[in-house]
Parts: C-alpha cells; structure tokens; sequence
C-alpha cells in the first residue's frame, strides 16, 4: 500500500515539473544548507537566473516559488532578447540569521555540478557579498562585486528598468513620461525599492511606502527628509489601499491577488517584484479594473541584462542601452494588448513565445548544419 502511495507522490511531483528540464534538491548535512535549482528551458543558451533566500514554510511552497520563477526567467530572457535559458534557485532559510559562508559555499558546490547548465546570482534576500563565499566553488556565479571581477549590484539596472517602465507607463497614461506630479506606492525598499524611491524623490515625486523592516524605512524617510520630499510611511497591507496613482511593489510575488485587487484604487502597477499576479486571470481583473499592468519580466530585466553582458564580456553603456529599451518594449506590449483586445501578461507572452519559436528555428539551422541529416558514414 505505501508503494502505492509513493508512486503517485512521485508523479504528482513530474505533474508539478512537466514544464521543466531539471530540477535539483541540494542538501548539505555539514552546513545545514537545504535549496532547490531549476532549469526552465535552456533553447537558447544555458539557464540563468538569481538565487532566492527566503524561510518558506514548507517545502512546496519553495518548490511552487522555484519553478514559477525560472519559468519566469525564460521569458525575461526572451524579452531581454540575451541568448540564455530559464533558471532560478531558492535556499530555504533566514537571511538575516541562516547565513553562512560555508553555506553558499555549499550551494557553489552544487551549481558546479550542473556543468555549466546554470549561471547564478543575487535575488531577494541574496547580496553580492553572499555569492563572493559560493565563487570559490564555481566559475558560474554572475553579479559579484566588481573588486572580485564580476559586474556588480545587478539591482542597479533592475531600478533603472523599473524607472523606464513607470515613464513608459506615464506616457500611456498622462501622455507625459515625467515622473513628477504623481504619488507611488512602493512596497518593500531593499536593494531595487530604495533605488526606485530614491530616484522618484529626486525627480520630486511623492511616495507612499512600507517595509517590514525599520532600518529600511528609517534610510528613505532621512533620505527625504534631506531633500525636503513627501513620504508617508504606510504599515502591512495599507499599501494597497492608498489613493497613490501608481502601485509599485518591489519586495515579493503574488501581491495581486483575489485579496488585493478589490481595494486596489492606483492607474497603473509597475515594479520589481517577480509574479506580482498571483495567476494570469488577475491579468483580466486588473483590466476590467482599469488598472493598467506592466508585466513583471519586461519592467525587471535590468539585472539579467547586466549579468548576461557580464558572460559576453561587460560593456556598461551596453547594458545602459539594452535597460533603456524596456521603455519601448513596454510600449509595444502595451500597444499589442490594445489592438489584440488581450491583457498586457498575455501580449507579453505571446510576444516571448513568438521570439522562442523564432530562435529554436535558427538555433535548429546551426544544429542541422553540424549534424547533417544525412550520415555520411552510413
Ligand atoms: P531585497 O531582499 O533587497 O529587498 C526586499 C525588501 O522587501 C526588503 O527590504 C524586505 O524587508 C522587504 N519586504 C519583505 N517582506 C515584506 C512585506 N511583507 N512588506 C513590505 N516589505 C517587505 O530584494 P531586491 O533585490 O530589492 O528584490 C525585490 C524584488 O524584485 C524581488 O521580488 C526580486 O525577486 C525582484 N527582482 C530583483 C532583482 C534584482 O536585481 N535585485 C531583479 C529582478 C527582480
């Protein structure tokens, strides 16, 4: 009987990962280190994405993370048009108290043994510093600060990125991409969030945020204070009831949702966070709403652009140009979403999807013309 039993958890799980290439349980006794890689697709290149840390209750809910994420990763790649694949790694654990050197240390270990399949970074609850420990294990680490040869806060392009996107999105909106005049909503102010809020402060926007930790308040309500700007500080879920005219989350996933859209009273949501939509009909809520959305993977894309120039050999004003196009990327996506009559995640899809089938011809073209369909040798 628990044969049985076994066997169908063991398919529910392939069920789980059916859209996936690979996906790795890394557990290290001697460090404690329990994480999980995926590998969405790898068509156009060798997967690439950041590493997640964060103290999930339970593992599904990490597995549930991991692989929304690296599937996420192949469309930002495509969008980002960079010749990688889809990948994404999340160590469970607090990183304000579960960090260790050995323990990336332990994860480097593990991304070496994917041979070159997976390239990694920093995401939420990861600094550069982390990957410092795990690049001593493995040469497929990207982001490091750049005294250790690597490219960098991969944070700053991302807060670049999502600047553009809020412009693009005025544009549409007010038709006008200045930032000023408006109030945003940030929601959580790490190292993207307090990028974004400071540049919107500077540009004399009024801001709307929260954090669940003070020191992070603490830094921009000074910041604002020395520029003689407006923040209100805004505890927990107030966030989403503010009258600010654009809802900018920068800390997790899933912050639009059944819960949130129904108090929701912004133009528009533009931010860093990766899956802000909890599922992709709350794409269509939020256009029945109004509220016009700018898909996650387009808006965010600064860092991967940054770290994927990094594996071709880093050009900064590159990255600042390729971070600059997410402007009129955006735009496009939104103008299709118009004349498609679809929500602005579906246009992006399709127009990732579109770009997929187009590379894995040309991809096949190279393949062909190695291995011949004939055999010669036959
Ligand atoms: P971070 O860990 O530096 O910052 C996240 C912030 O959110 C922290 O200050 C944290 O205290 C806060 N936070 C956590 N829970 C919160 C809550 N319930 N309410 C309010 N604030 C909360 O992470 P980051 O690098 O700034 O990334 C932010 C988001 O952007 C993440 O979803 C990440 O995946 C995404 N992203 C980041 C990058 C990058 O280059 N860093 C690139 C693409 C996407």
């Amino acid at each position: 009987m628990n044969t049985v039993t076994n066997q169908w958890k063991a398919v529910d799980i392939f069920t789980q990962i059916r859209d996936h290439e690979q996906v790795v349980f890394c557990n290290d006794k001697n460090t404690g280190l329990k994480a999980i890689i995926a590998i969405h697709d790898t068509t156009l290149g060798p997967a690439l994405g950041g590493c997640r840390m964060y103290p999930y209750a339970t593992v599904e809910d990490a597995l549930f993370d991991v692989l929304r994420l690296s599937k996420g990763m192949t469309y930002k790649c495509l969008a980002a048009d960079v010749d990688f694949g889809g990948g994404k790694a999340v160590i469970i654990g607090d990183p304000h108290k579960d960090k260790t050197p050995e323990l990336f240390r332990a994860f480097g270990q593990f991304v070496e043994s994917l041979n070159g399949r997976f390239y990694t970074g920093t995401d939420m609850g990861t600094t550069p510093d982390d990957f410092v420990h795990a690049m001593k294990e493995t040469n497929c680490i990207v982001g490091v600060p750049e005294e250790y040869g690597g490219s960098g806060d991969s944070s700053v392009p991302t807060a670049l990125g999502v600047i553009y996107g809020i412009q693009a999105t005025n544009k549409v909106i007010w038709g006008s991409d200045e930032l000023h005049g408006k109030t945003y909503a940030i929601q959580g102010l790490g190292k993207v969030g307090r990028k974004v809020a400071e540049r919107l402060l500077k540009e004399g926007a009024d801001l709307y945020v929260c954090d669940i930790h003070p020191t992070a308040i603490e830094a921009i309500v000074s910041y604002a204070k020395k520029l003689g700007a407006n923040v209100k500080v805004v505890q927990g879920t107030e966030i989403y009831r503010t009258d600010a005219d654009i809802f900018v989350p920068c800390a997790f996933g899933n912050v639009v949702n059944d819960n949130t859209i129904h108090v929701l009273k912004v133009k528009a949501i533009v931010g860093s966070a990766n899956n802000q939509l909890l599922d992709v009909r709350h794409g269509q809520l939020l256009k029945e709403k109004g509220i016009l959305y700018a898909p996650d993977y387009i808006v965010n894309a600064g860092g991967l652009i940054q770290v994927a120039d990094e594996l071709y050999g880093l050009n900064k004003e590159r990255v600042l140009q390729k971070t600059k196009a997410i402007y009129s990327t955006l735009l496009h996506i939104y103008s299709r979403a118009e004349a498609d009559h679809i929500t602005t995640i579906e246009a992006a899809n399709r127009f990732c999807e579109e770009r997929l089938q187009q590379r894995s011809r040309r991809n096949d073209f190279f393949t062909h013309r190695k291995q011949p369909k004939w055999d010669i040798r036959r």
